[in-house]
């Protein structure tokens, strides 16, 4: 195996590369991604797909150090092999680490520990003009380092990452708590954020008097596991069942089999269509491919069309402050109405570590807010009616949006919440070409 001072050294003796960041615009070549915008244009692109194994776990520092391309499915067993696991798990299997802190990622350990990218401690990044810097919080190139989040690969490709590990234990005891209260359920919320024998903290909305908020902590000995690879749905568990146990790594990939709840959208909830598939297709991947070539084909568009439908995605994963959650919740319930909502908390950012392009709300524990589906209405109405609603309404209520999915800001309003003045700095430091694009344009424009 070609060790990664040889990748990079070769990288430095790419003129493939050093000429496609020379000539223009540029993309990166990968075979899978959770990104959930149809690109524009297509453009020549850069494989870094090799820079994708781990290089070192220390469980004396607790850190792994592992390639950008490096999937958190092989980061976990890596990790859990030896005891122990990354601080922030995002639950599909094919995100990457890079992809993880240049697109946000979240799971249901950062009640505690934040976001992915609050988890890292150093990066090598490609930057766009070809060179590699290595940049942590306190040296030369700290900018980068607190600017990289929410970059989507505009300032650079992350090629090596260190990221904080936990020790684990073999089992994770989840205690289901429903709910019918909106307020009461985000007091619990908050409460248990505070809980120190609380590990991972986590919920579903199902209705506006259904709701369920999942604890887990790690245990040696479990009574039973319960499995939600193959047969048995996770999330339809969470109402049925006040308690249950599942091995570390299952637990870890929990929402991965059906994609939280939407392989319900390929039928793959059906119990005949999970025998076709069968364990192993059983996944986002799989999903993601069938979605792809949906998009591709236009098959639902045309379905839509002979129904009379005006059909529009609502994917998006946002962040309000706690205290606004029951506001935004209540907007969701009523002028958006998709069901069910993923509900993760955040820890407040560290003031020393925040991250310059993804404005957190300061000083508070917020709620991350996940829906995915897509909203149908008879009448014709302007494209992005229901995403611009939304994205309004976080604004409003002091939140931040993620951007892997569809955006329709204007190009004023994007960049009064994500920091201009601090992005041009970066772009015209590290990427003075402009060979890697525009934050706005690439997110929003979709060039
Ligand atoms: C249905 C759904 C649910 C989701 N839920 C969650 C969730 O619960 N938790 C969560 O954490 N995330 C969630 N995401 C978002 C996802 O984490 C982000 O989109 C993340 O960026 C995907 O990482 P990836 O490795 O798949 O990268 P891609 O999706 O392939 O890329 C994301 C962006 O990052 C850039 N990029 C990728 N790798 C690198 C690199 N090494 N260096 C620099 N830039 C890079 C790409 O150019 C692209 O702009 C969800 C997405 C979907 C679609």
């Amino acid at each position: 195996m070609t060790t990664y001072a040889e990748k990079t050294a070769r990288l430095r003796r790419d003129l493939d590369v050093a000429q496609r960041l020379g000539a223009g615009r540029v993309g990166l070549a990968k075979s899978t991604s959770n990104l959930f915008r149809e690109r524009q244009r297509r453009r020549p692109r850069i494989d870094l797909g090799h820079f994708n194994q781990v290089l070192r776990v220390d469980a004396t520092e607790d850190t792994v150090e592992a390639e950008g391309m490096t999937t958190f499915a092989d980061l976990a067993d890596a990790t859990l092999g030896l005891g122990a696991m990354p601080l922030v798990v995002p639950q599909l299997k094919s995100i990457t680490l890079g992809g993880a802190v240049a697109g946000v990622g979240i799971e249901a350990t950062s009640f505690r520990h934040g976001l992915v990218h609050d988890t890292i401690t150093a990066m090598d990044i490609l930057t766009g003009d070809g060179v590699i810097v290595s940049c942590t919080a306190n040296n030369e190139h700290r900018d980068l380092f607190h600017g990289f989040p929410n970059s989507y690969g505009t300032l650079g490709y992350a090629l090596k990452l260190t990221a904080r590990t936990m020790p684990v234990k073999r089992y994770v005891r989840v205690m289901h708590t429903r709910h019918d209260d909106v307020d009461i359920f985000f007091a619990d919320v908050a409460r248990r954020s505070k809980d120190e024998a609380v590990d991972f903290l986590d919920g579903v909305v199902f209705g506006p008097r259904d709701m369920v908020l999942s604890c887990g902590t790690f245990i040696d000995d479990a009574p039973y596991v319960s499995d939600y690879t193959y047969e048995r749905i996770y999330y339809q568990s969470l109402r049925d069942k006040r308690v249950d146990y599942l091995t570390a790594r299952d637990y870890l990939w929990r929402w991965d089999t059906d994609w939280f709840w939407c392989s319900k959208n390929v039928g793959a909830q059906h119990p005949f269509v999970r025998r076709l598939l069968g364990r192993k297709r059983l996944n986002s991947i799989t999903y993601q491919k069938i979605m792809r070539w949906n998009a591709r084909w236009g098959v639902m568009g045309r379905v839509n069309r002979l129904r009379g439908v005006h059909a529009e995605a609502v994917i998006q994963d946002v962040d309000i402050p706690l205290a606004r959650a029951h506001e935004f919740l209540d907007f969701l319930l009523t002028e958006v109405q998709v069901l069910p909502i993923w509900i993760c908390p955040i820890c407040a950012p560290d003031p020393a570590n925040e991250a310059t392009l993804y404005p957190l709300p300061s000083a508070t524990l917020s709620v991350n807010f996940g829906f995915w589906d897509t909203v149908a209405s008879r009448e014709r109405r302007e494209r992005g009616f229901v995403n611009r609603k939304i994205e309004r309404r976080v604004t409003a209520l002091g939140g931040v949006k993620s951007l892997y999915s569809d955006s329709y800001f204007g190009e004023d309003e994007f960049w009064s919440i994500y920091n201009r003045p601090a992005y041009q700095a970066l772009k015209a430091r590290y990427d003075p070409r402009g060979a890697l694009g525009d934050l706005y344009s690439k997110c929003v424009s979709r060039a």
